[in-house]
């Protein structure tokens, strides 16, 4: 098994999340609408019915390109796809060839840390291959011995992205398109949601001796619709691919099929080479003319990168590599982290850490969006300022999250309306602490007679009696003197 390598190149499909269709105004969105609801004479392809360039759609694979690090082209056309199925009512798909939106282009992969390789060992670099917008065929299913098909999902804007071979692993396969449907969001160009169909994923994969160059004879997994599928399905192909290699028999170039029941693949048929589609320009289109004016506004809030971003949080705010992964899962996360390191302007670790375990908890269960919570950054900075000035403890802290989220009033509010500071009279814990001791002969005379662990019964002591509201620190001091 470890003589060979596996060869993956993957084949995305993504659904742009615009209002409207790519040629027509029908929504682009009907996943919750019924069959054949969401349709119109353009995305039908009825005769004498001319196509109309939604811009959105432009802007959007413009954005995608500059997240990819591809070139993007001033002028670029449509061409017709020809091919014949139920589900494509046209007998063409739009689509774009040799012209299209994106030329080349890559995505890092960051793969994992190993401190005895250089920088570059880092990064796992997956060339673009093409990148093309185009629209969607609609579905069709098999309902007992009836096909029926759907035409509501005809139309709607897709960007297909081909990847070179470039990846080593079904893990990395993985890896990618955990990163991608990431970027995605980020850009907030697709909903990314692969049970939904906004992200699908077929993978070409071959198999080589380690050391070799070439490109082995190669097969194509299509309908995996969710990440781990699309990892395991992969594991199985080369497992396939190493055993009939190893057996002296052939691969052939197959179309597999991936059965999510079974964990299976199955043979769909011999593949199409591209000649097939008789490719020509689509003449009821103008091509796209991406002036430079056009294209400077798509791109003049173009936002950090997520690597970039988890980069830049490990060097500025010397954060580990893990919490920095975690900030920048998802940008709303990352900005309401920044905006809190500014606004608190103490510890960026600390915001961290209170980030990632009390405020995200609540995020995750309560399904909140991070920008507009209650609990803005300014009110999480307040709460980490008045634990550090020992205002309030670090217990009424966690309890404050929850209830500036839920009463949206400041944390100093909430402190003042229900008493929840801390004593700092020194007195009135010095009175407390005698009161303890006093009840507690027989403590005190072991303490003394060397038990100092008992100390820390004591201060327990004195916080039960103070309910909470007392500085643990400076009860132990005080009772310390006191034991003296
Ligand atoms: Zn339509």
């Amino acid at each position: 098994m470890t003589e060979y390598e596996a060869v993956i190149g993957l084949e995305t499909h993504i659904q742009l999340n615009t209002t409207t269709k790519v040629f027509c105004s029908c929504k682009a969105d009907s996943w919750y609408d019924e069959p054949n609801t969401n349709i119109c004479p353009v995305c039908c392809g009825l005769p004498g019915v001319l196509p109309v360039l939604n811009k959105a759609v432009v802007e959007k694979a413009t954005l995608l390109a500059n997240a990819m690090h591809s070139e993007i082209r001033p002028i670029s056309y449509f061409d017709r796809k020809n091919y014949f199925y139920p589900d494509l009512p046209k007998g063409y798909q739009i689509s774009q060839f040799d012209q299209s939106i994106g030329k080349g282009g890559y995505l890092d992969l960051p793969v994992p840390a190993n401190a005895s390789l250089d920088k570059q060992a880092y990064i796992r670099r997956v060339g673009i291959w093409k990148m093309h917008i185009e629209e969607d065929a609609g579905k069709t299913k098999t309902a007992g011995n009836r096909r029926l098909i759907d035409f509501n999902r005809c139309g709607v804007p897709l960007v297909e992205m081909v990847t070179a071979p470039d990846l080593r692993t079904a893990d990395e396969a993985a890896q990618y398109l955990t990163r991608l449907r990431q970027l995605l969001r980020w850009i907030g160009i697709s909903e990314a949601d692969m049970e939904k169909g906004h992200l699908r994923c077929d993978a070409n994969v071959s198999i080589r001796k380690k050391g070799e160059t070439i490109l082995n004879s190669k097969t194509e997994i299509k309908n995996v619709n969710s990440i781990d599928a699309v990892r395991e399905s992969i594991l199985k192909e080369v497992e396939r691919q190493i055993r009939e290699t190893e057996a002296g028999n052939r691969i052939e170039a197959w179309t597999l099929e991936w059965d999510e029941d079974t964990n299976t693949l199955k043979k769909m048929r011999s593949k199409e080479t591209e000649a097939d589609y008789r490719y020509f320009r689509e003449p009821d289109l103008l091509p796209i003319r991406l002036e430079d004016e056009w294209k400077h506004a798509i791109l003049a809030n173009f936002p950090e990168l997520p690597l970039e971003r988890r980069a830049r949080f490990i060097e500025q705010y010397g954060l580990p590599e893990y919490d920095a992964e975690i900030l920048t899962s998802e940008r709303k996360l990352s900005d309401y982290y920044e905006a809190t390191v500014k606004a608190y302007a103490g510890d960026p670790k600390k915001v961290s850490n209170w980030l990632m375990n009390e405020v995200l908890r609540m995020i995750n269960d309560q399904e909140l969006n991070p920008a507009e919570m209650s609990l803005t950054p300014a009110a999480l900075a307040s709460i980490l300022k008045l634990v550090d000035a020992g205002t309030i403890n670090i217990n009424t802290g966690k309890s404050l999250l929850q209830k500036v989220q839920q009463s949206g009033k400041s944390p100093e509010m909430i402190v003042a309306d229900e008493g929840l500071g801390l004593v700092s009279d020194d007195s009135a814990i010095r009175a407390v602490c005698q009161e303890v001791l006093t009840e507690s002969p027989n403590e005190v005379a072991a303490y003394k007679g060397g038990k100092v662990t008992l100390i820390g019964w004591f201060v327990g002591g004195v916080m039960k009696k103070m309910r909470g509201k007392a500085d643990a620190a400076k009860a132990k001091q005080i009772l310390e003197e006191l034991l003296r």
